[in-house]
């Protein structure tokens, strides 16, 4: 198989094991939208995607986005870009302008950046507060004890577009504890979405009401 014929056949099979996990909790295969993680493979494999019918992606470096996104989104506008990794204070502008969601929100400074950015830009990417589940010391996130309060800041003070929680749980541990935890901080403060699940964990993540999968290698290949 060619490289292009690998990419659509592995986004068949994810699809149909997201149905049928959401289909085994309650939920119709719409319920849960696949982010095709792009990072660090070429535009091609991107063209390849869509080709396949994948319209949402991932990336995790503002500057690689902008090297592969604007004519993939000039050429087929309804394309959705999330950004989920860090995001820089430097670096807001150009998200900003580029990204339709940002999942990585995860702390006050970037919270107040992003609301003045929007208003300048009049432009409003639907955001996700990443949290740190795990509360390690080298990752990023807000560590549960803060979410409300940190929810309140953006919504109440800044108002920001905020429509659910993301999290990355830490790498040797079993990562049920920690979708159930961020399902319940989203429940208690009223969000609708849920970014949790990769490529190892995504029917885990379902089962525990992901909306949304973040999937690279199991669609693109290692990187
Ligand atoms: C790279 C990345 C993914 C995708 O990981 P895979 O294991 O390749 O599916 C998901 N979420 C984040 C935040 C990532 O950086």
């Amino acid at each position: 198989m060619t490289i292009n014929a690998h990419i659509a056949a592995n986004l068949t099979e994810i699809r149909s094991r997201i149905a049928r996990a959401a289909h085994e909790h309650g939920r119709g295969p719409h319920d849960v939208t696949l982010v095709a993680v792009s990072k660090t493979h070429p535009a091609d494999a991107v063209a390849a995607a869509i080709n396949a019918g994948q319209l949402v992606f991932g990336e995790n470096r503002v500057q690689e986005a902008q090297a592969k996104f604007p004519d993939l989104k000039a050429a087929h506008p309804t394309l959705e870009l999330h950004l989920i990794g860090p995001l820089q204070s430097n670096k807001v502008r150009e998200a900003v302008a580029l990204f339709d969601v940002i999942e990585t929100l995860d702390r006050e400074k970037l919270a107040r950046a992003l609301a003045d950015e929007m208003e300048k830009q009049k432009r409003r990417p639907a955001l996700f507060i990443q949290v740190n589940t795990g509360e390690e010391p080298q990752k990023a996130g807000i560590n549960p004890s803060a979410v409300d309060d940190f929810v309140k800041l953006c919504h109440d003070e800044l108002q920001l577009p905020v429509i659910g929680l993301m999290c990355i749980p830490p790498h040797h541990q079993h990562p049920a504890p920690h979708f159930a935890l961020l399902r319940e901080m989203a429940r208690r403060n009223g969000f609708g979405c849920l970014s949790m699940g990769m490529s190892g964990d995504y029917e885990t993540a379902i089962a525990f009401g992901a909306t949304h999968v973040r999937i690279g290698t199991a669609i693109f290949g290692q990187r």
